[in-house]
């Protein structure tokens, strides 16, 4: 299960391998690890060995049609799949069944993918440590002492630990990329709009993105190929043509344009983390890109920024959650402001809780125009630090997180500390651009570290081709 796509692939053609077997191998793996790691909310076995089953007996015809036949994916649990248990990581959901499957679920499938199972997360993905599920947090696999990172640390540890090929995460301030880099795996943000986010439960609507987790750059490339494109079922879902994102991996990056802001690597910044990317930015270097200086002059404010505007659309998206809809409802609530109240105090948890109030206070009148409308400003203002960047480079390299994953607890009662954690990714859900963590070293206590590569809109397949170089 340590194999990539390409090497699963080799061995269905073969003959050396069937996809049922390789399943089988899933499970068992899944079956001792995850007590522990707790990466898995829900397995889906019995659907998977016979999808699995049924794809035997024609792989090597599906190898030249289906770009993920016989390849065992993983999926967040915010992403509704039919029938299958859809927690998000919360107690208000936790039997939730949805009626309809994600689209971008629905695509894994079509091109082939076996579900193994439904992934651990942050309640409704709001975290970087996955510590504020209400089904217990993950544990990172490279050090079990350590958070994975959130809030798809699931989805991050499934890959990791090799309990599947490929897994789709959500990010909607870097829950992809910053458990991707305190895991050691690939983990991809695309454009806002390039991937549907039809069937992904909202958190920050205009932040959210899908994006896939993989071993290597190569996997990650395929898997968004296959997730990519305009969906009638979100409206917000762009109209941009799906590039060949395996085939722009040509590991040729003469000339490439890689900006550097200064402002990423200055205070705060863990001295081995700085060391690993600015060795990683070298690297490039070598490989013929060019290193050019840029300014982004507004980064103080993206911590900021990102928890009014995330925290007001959350608690708008949240209201949904009422007892009547979905999922729990409190028992004893005699009235129906009580049975409203009753359920969300017994559903939601703490950080949620935190949230919702917080959104609701940035938004309420009075204190709008201070708060949620001036925060709404300054985004603009980095939407323009962001163009004024790529008119000077092609792409930008940051490190993904400030540092390597921190200790289960250690951050739990510091929420400002916790947040700050995100200084890095969040500003490019504000802006709307495609990033990817890729690996770029290890702490001295053997904990992995990620080199961030942004990309302008669209250019998923310029940033995949640089983090390949990278890779290779
Ligand atoms: N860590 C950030 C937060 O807690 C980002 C979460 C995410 O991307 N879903 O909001």
């Amino acid at each position: 299960m340590n194999l990539t796509i390409d090497e699963l692939h080799k061995l269905y053609a073969s003959g050396d391998a069937r996809p049922s077997e390789i399943t089988q191998a899933v499970f068992a793996r899944i079956e001792q690890t995850n007590n522990r790691l707790n990466a898995f909310l829900t397995v889906n076995k019995d659907a998977a060995l016979r999808q699995a089953a049924a794809a035997d007996a024609d792989i090597k015809a599906a190898l030249q049609t289906k770009p993920l036949a016989g390849i065992p994916v993983a999926v967040k649990d915010n992403l509704c799949t039919t029938g299958i248990r859809t927690t998000c990581g919360s107690r208000i959901l936790g039997n939730y069944l949805p009626p309809y499957t994600a689209t971008a679920v629905a695509k894994l499938e079509a091109a082939g993918a076996i579900l193994v199972g439904k992934t651990n997360l942050d309640e409704f993905a709001m975290g970087s440590s996955n510590e504020n599920s209400a089904f217990g947090p993950v544990r990172n696999p490279v050090n079990e002492d350590y958070v994975p990172g959130g809030s798809s640390g699931g989805s991050a540890v499934a890959v990791a630990a090799d309990l599947c090929s490929v897994s789709l995460g959500s990010d909607t301030g870097g829950s992809i990329r910053q458990p991707a880099s305190f895991c050691g795996v690939v983990g991809l943000k695309p454009t806002y709009g390039r991937v549907s986010r039809y069937g992904l439960v909202a958190f920050a609507s205009s932040l959210d993105q899908i994006g896939p987790f993989g071993k290597n750059v190569k996997d990650v490339a395929r898997t968004l190929g296959v997730i990519a494109g305009r969906d009638r079922y979100d409206a917000t879902s762009a109209n941009e043509s799906v590039s060949d994102y395996v085939g722009a991996l040509t590991g040729d990056i003469k000339g490439l344009r890689i900006g550097v802001p200064p402002e990423c690597f200055g205070e705060g910044l863990d001295a081995e983390v700085k060391t690993s990317v600015e060795a990683a930015i070298k690297k490039l270097q070598e490989r013929g890109a060019e290193v050019v200086e840029i300014t982004l002059p507004h980064s103080k404010y993206v911590v900021a920024v990102y928890y009014l505007i995330a925290t007001a659309e959350a608690s708008s998206n949240l209201a949904r959650f009422d007892g009547v809809r979905y999922g729990l409802r409190a028992e004893e609530a005699r009235t129906l402001s009580e049975m409203y109240q009753q359920s969300r105090d017994q559903g939601f948890g703490a950080e949620v809780k935190r949230r919702i109030m917080l959104g609701t206070f940035a938004l309420s009148s009075g204190y709008y125009d201070a708060y949620y409308e001036k925060a709404q400003r300054v985004r603009q203002m980095l939407c323009n630090d962001f163009a004024k960047a790529f008119q000077k480079c092609d792409l930008i390299a940051t490190p993904t997180a400030p540092t390597p994953a921190f200790k289960l607890g250690e951050k739990v009662n510091d929420p400002l500390a916790m947040y700050l954690d995100d200084i890095f990714t969040v500003t490019i859900n504000l802006v709307g651009v495609p990033a990817i963590s890729v690996p770029c070293g290890v702490s001295s206590n053997g904990l992995p570290i990620g080199l961030q590569l942004i990309g302008n809109h669209f250019d998923e397949a310029r940033l995949l081709n640089a983090a390949y170089a990278y890779e290779s």
